[in-house]
């Protein structure tokens, strides 16, 4: 077999590639029956037909728990948008909580902080793909 992560040719009971030092079952960038490339949200190889083994979680949706509970206890800070690299998102709450909330006696902190815990819950109910295909490869800002 090959090397999911950097397709190099492997044997076939490896459980850690001699060349990248990974699980070769784990990752998310070659055919594990022909070597050519895949895409990473691939299942099935296109160049062979093969259902592409998973072995691992996907590391991009490694930030999920993490966007998650941020979410949920700090989401009117928008900590959990700078966790997922969006930034322009994160001021927004940031600012509508604090100059929002100073302005409003404290409802725009009261919005924001509800917005981040129903996006908090989102994220953590989704799965991995779906976390990745949502936030990660569409970019979505809001929910
Ligand atoms: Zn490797
Ligand atoms: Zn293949």
């Amino acid at each position: 077999m090959f090397c999911r992560n950097c397709g190099n040719q492997v044997d076939d009971r490896a459980i850690a590639c001699p060349k990248c030092g990974v699980n070769p079952r784990a990752g998310f960038s070659f055919c594990q029956n022909c070597g050519k490339p895949t895409p990473g949200n691939a299942v099935i190889c296109t160049s062979c037909g093969v259902a592409l083994s998973r072995g691992g979680s996907d590391p991009r949706a490694s930030n999920k728990i993490v966007a998650g509970i941020c979410g949920i206890l700090l989401g009117s800070l928008g900590v959990h948008k700078f966790i997922l690299g969006y930034t322009i998102a994160g001021i927004i709450m940031l600012l509508v909580s604090l100059v929002g909330g100073f302005v409003t006696c404290g409802a725009g902190w009261g919005v924001m902080h509800i917005i981040g815990m129903i996006e908090g819950i989102i994220y953590l109910t989704k799965s991995d793909e779906e976390f990745v295909q949502t936030y990660v490869i569409n970019k979505r800002e809001w929910f």
